[in-house]
């Protein structure tokens, strides 16, 4: 068993919560959206990110925290521009999957409602192998799980720890300071990030540059004509 520092991610795909699927078609449509989505995220990883387990509606990430300060500057830029096109591919699956939706169960009548969130932190963990499996424990592996629970009330986030956040600056985002508290484990402190106020921002200042284009184009047409 060997300890290691590590960033430690969870991707967690949440919003069919509020029906339970009580028929066999909505049941199997649920998982069959949910892997879809799942794989998408996954297509997205590469090294040095490894996936260490799919968990459910989630997939456990990893990245080992490279020794050589110019290489780890490299990761942590490549984990910084993953993270934000997790949700980039995330929501143009989901697009298409609305889009192409097959019936009117519950599942696929409600696949605009899905949201992904990912949860990251910076700490230890022992690696031991069984098998073809890697498998990842220690106490802020359970920290990275414990905080998908947490009271953000929001349905769309990066959260990162103070460790993360600290390591991980996600490059001109503005973010939400906050605090988790767990029973267990203490207060933990946190960051948030909101991708789709973010997207929401770049969309309205994208339309915003347009109009003014449009306006621009126009007086000239104008100068045009007087001239
Ligand atoms: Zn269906």
């Amino acid at each position: 068993m060997a300890e290691k520092d590590v960033v430690l991610m969870i991707a967690d795909i949440s919003g069919y919560t509020k029906f339970i699927a009580t028929n066999q078609t909505t049941l199997e449509h649920t998982h069959k959206i949910v892997e879809e989505l799942i794989k998408t995220i996954i297509k997205q990883v590469k090294i040095p990110i490894k996936v260490a387990k799919l968990e459910g509606d989630a997939v456990f990430l990893y990245c080992l925290k490279n020794g050589n300060a110019s290489a780890w500057k490299k990761d942590v830029k490549h984990i910084n521009e993953k993270l934000l096109s997790f949700f980039d591919v995330f929501s143009s699956r989901l697009r298409e999957l609305a889009e192409s939706a097959p019936c009117k169960c519950e599942a696929c009548k409600n696949i605009q409602e899905l949201r992904l969130k990912v949860i990251v932190h910076i700490g230890k963990a022992n690696f031991y192998k069984i098998g073809q499996f890697t498998e990842l424990s220690g106490l802020d592996v359970i920290i990275v799980h414990r905080l998908l629970k947490n009271s953000l009330n929001a349905r769309e986030y990066i959260l990162l720890t103070d460790n993360a956040f600290k390591e991980i600056n996600l490059t001109g985002i503005q973010t939400k300071q906050g605090t988790e508290t767990y029973k267990d484990l203490g207060s933990i402190k946190t960051h948030a990030y909101f991708p789709t106020h973010h997207h929401k921002h770049m969309i309205q200042a994208q339309m915003i540059m347009r109009n003014r284009d449009h306006a621009h184009d126009h007086s000239h047409d104008h100068e045009h004509a007087h001239a």
